[in-house]
Formats: structure tokens, C-alpha cells, sequence
């Protein structure tokens, strides 16, 4: 049997095969629950100040994440809302093209105060967890991604995201419902805007991106999915309609 995650990395093969998303883990230190004082803490040892809302993304600094997009977003719809901008992410020291476009995006920000580019270790998950509690609004804008983690770990912390209409993105945002999708710097840009002016309508976006991540996206979910798949394996096949 082949298990693929999405159903564009399928192939015809003689085996049988099942899609099985991917998920990700409640309890683990990237997403279980934190205490405020803990994420200050941790927002005061990476230099984040919590006096201005915080638009964050969270990924390797990789071009088909478009960091620089980001930071071309936010400079757009900081001329109407004050905001700060987190950028968070390793990979730049094991990959010579990361590390070329940390330093782009880095050149790009020119010590601007507000903008506060982190190249985190593999290790930071805590770190991480922290950033994306204490974020106002989060952002995914990659041009190209395969299922994009980060949003669900996002969505976890009912948190509203803006993110690239890309890869299996959709599957996890519903436009407007459970988050928003785009496809350019203008409409990240516009979106960041109203979502900073208007908390409700982002905070209910949030809300239902949890539930969808609940109901979808953890670890219980890919556990039975796994189960069913192996009962098929091993002949018990009354439960395989439902994989
Ligand atoms: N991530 C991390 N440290 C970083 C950047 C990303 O641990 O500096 C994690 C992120 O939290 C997520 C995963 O790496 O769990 C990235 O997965 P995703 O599917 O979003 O993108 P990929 O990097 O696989 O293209």
C-alpha cells in the first residue's frame, strides 16, 4: 500500500493507495498551550517588544515562501495601521540559498525598528509556539507549498491567517470563514489592514479555523486514518469506504 498526503503527488501504481493528510500535535512544544508570562518572557529574549500588534510568518527563508512579499505587504498597510512585523525562521544556515535570501530580506527591512527578522535554530519550537500566540494576525504568503503546516499550527492558536491560495492551503482555509486566502501583495496588504481594524471579524475567523483544524488536522484524525488503512492490509476490509 502507498499512502500520499495529497492527492496531486498521486500516481497510477499496481499497489492499492489511500490519501492520508497530514497533522499536527496538540501536546507537543510547538502547540500545546503556553502561559502568558512564559510568552513574554520569550518574546523579551528575542527582542520583541508586545506594544504594537504583531503580523508574524513563520517559515525558512525560502523564495516560494516570499518572504519579501511579506515585508512589502506590511509596509503597505502599516501606512494605515501602526503594526509590527515578525519574519521567523531557519534554514538558512544548512542551505546557501536560504541564507542569500535572509540576507535580501534583512537588506530589504534597513534596521527598520518595527520589522524583526529571526533565523531560529531546528530547535526553537517553543520559541515558535510563543511567536505565533503572541501574534495579531498571522501570514503564509508562499507562491507554491505542498500542505503548509504553519497554517495549521497557526489556526490551532485561533489565530487569523492570510495565506497564498497555494497547495493544500484551501483545504485549510475557507476564504473569509476560516481565514483568508490571496494571491497578491496588494490583497495581503489589504487584508492585513482590515484585519488589524477589524478584531471581530478576525478573532470569529480564528475561532473557526480552530474548530476546522480540530475536526481535520490533529493527530487523532491521522491515527484513525492510519488504523483504517492497516485493518484494509490486514483483511478487515468493512471499513475501508470510510478511509
Ligand atoms: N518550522 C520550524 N522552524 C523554522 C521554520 C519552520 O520549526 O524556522 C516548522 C514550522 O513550524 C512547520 C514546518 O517547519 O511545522 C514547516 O512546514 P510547512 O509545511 O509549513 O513548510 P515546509 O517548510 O515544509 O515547506
Amino acid at each position: 500500500m502507498s499512502v500520499f498526503s495529497a492527492p496531486q503527488f498521486a500516481r497510477t501504481l499496481e499497489i492499492p493507495q489511500v490519501l492520508i493528510a497530514p497533522s499536527i500535535d496538540p501536546l507537543s512544544d510547538k502547540n500545546r498551550e503556553l502561559g502568558t508570562g512564559q510568552i513574554e518572557d520569550i518574546l523579551q529574549q528575542l527582542g520583541i517588544h508586545s506594544d504594537k500588534p504583531m503580523v508574524t510568518q513563520i517559515s525558512r527563508f525560502d523564495r516560494l515562501k516570499d518572504p519579501v512579499g511579506v515585508l512589502e505587504a506590511w509596509r503597505i498597510a502599516r501606512r494605515r495601521v501602526d503594526c509590527q512585523l515578525v519574519l521567523a525562521g531557519g534554514g538558512a544556515t544548512d542551505d546557501p540559498e536560504g541564507a542569500v535570501v535572509l540576507r535580501e530580506v534583512r537588506e530589504k527591512a534597513s534596521d527598520d525598528p518595527d520589522v524583526h527578522i529571526l533565523d531560529l535554530p531546528p530547535t526553537a519550537n517553543i520559541e515558535i509556539n510563543a511567536i505565533q500566540r503572541a501574534s495579531t494576525v498571522i501570514i503564509q504568503k508562499s507562491l507554491k507549498e505542498g500542505f503548509g503546516l504553519t497554517v495549521s499550527e497557526a489556526l490551532w492558536k485561533s489565530k487569523p491567517v492570510i495565506a497564498g491560495s497555494v497547495g493544500e492551503i484551501p483545504l485549510q482555509i475557507t476564504h473569509k470563514y476560516s481565514g483568508i486566502l490571496t494571491h497578491t501583495v496588494e490583497g495581503t496588504a489589504f487584508w492585513i489592514k482590515q484585519l488589524l481594524s477589524a478584531p471581530e471579524f478576525a478573532q470569529s475567523l480564528g475561532a473557526n479555523g480552530h474548530n476546522h483544524v480540530r475536526n481535520n488536522f490533529l493527530r487523532t484524525r491521522h491515527m484513525r486514518d492510519y488504523l483504517l488503512a492497516f485493518s484494509y492490509l490486514t483483511g478487515d476490509r468493512s471499513d475501508v469506504i470510510r478511509l
